[in-house]
């Protein structure tokens, strides 16, 4: 079964003495494996296409088998030069590209986490995203996409309304407080109101601003376009990472750890 899409290089090995394999990422079917033979040597077939983060339209086929993928043609669309120049800029998309590999989204999520990449990618280049916050927001968007979007509105243990919503109407790039005393569980899923805090705390629960709830609401609703222009307390910084981090390791079942995703 032969297809031509578009696709960004995820990552690149080399094998034999010409060939090379790629890890790409399909708008339409998400993360495919193929094998470029005589890919180091064949300017013609790939121009400029076998490298990490270029984005690019593939032509794939099989083996006569059909028990693994070929890279038959490439045409390169964009290399993301504004990316490559920056060492800094480059060490996030690699976290980034790395988190989209380890999740193996199924074909039919796949459109939803390209076209995030896709923009993430094309913010990074053109703006300033804080280094400790990309991660942080891409991670966390990728993951509400995929489905697992956390309860923000009704406390997860009693169902009443977690905080109270009339009178914190500002907009969560202001929002400097990060007193907490509204709790998050991560097993549950959501947001832990004052009086369950109050009647009892669960070791097991993250202290949650409601500024930190906003922000999450936020990240939810917003596009990589909005992200430059996001500032964070350290407190609140803190308190959304660990949140996210767990939220992640919980649901999906991966954790940073040592430069890599790992399955847990
Ligand atoms: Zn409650």
């Amino acid at each position: 079964m032969e297809f031509t899409e578009k696709a960004l290089v995820l990552k690149v090995g080399r094998f034999r003495e010409a060939d090379i394999w790629l890890r790409l990422f399909f708008a339409g079917r998400g993360m495919v494996t193929a094998f470029a033979f005589g890919g180091s040597r064949s300017t013609r077939r790939f121009c400029g296409c076998l490298d990490q983060l270029v984005l690019g339209t593939f032509r794939v086929g099989s083996n006569r088998r059909g028990t693994y993928k070929v890279l038959e043609e490439g045409t390169l669309l964009h290399a993301f030069p504004g990316l490559r120049s920056d060492p800094r800029k480059l060490g996030l998309v690699a976290h980034c590209l790395k988190f989209v590999e380890a999740v193996q989204v199924g074909s039919q999520g796949a459109q939803a986490v390209f076209d995030l990449l896709l923009e993430t990618l094309g913010t990074l280049e053109k703006s300033e995203v804080g280094a400790e916050l990309l991660p942080l927001l891409f991670k966390a968007k990728l993951t509400f996409e995929q489905g697992l979007k956390p309860d923000l509105t009704l406390c997860v243990r009693c169902g009443r309304p977690a905080w109270d919503h009339a009178g914190a109407d500002h907009e969560p790039t202001q929002y400097a407080c990060a007193s907490s005393n509204l709790g998050f569980s991560v097993e549950r899923g959501g947001v832990v109101c004052t009086s369950c805090c109050d009647l009892s705390f669960d070791a097991q629960d993250e202290p949650f601003s409601i500024g930190a709830v906003r922000t999450l609401e936020w990240i939810g609703e917003s596009r990589p376009a909005d992200w430059p222009r996001l500032t964070l307390a350290p407190e609140m910084r803190r308190q959304l990472g660990r949140v996210v981090d767990r939220f992640v390791a919980y649901h999906l079942g991966l954790r940073w750890e040592n430069g890599m995703y790992r399955k847990i």
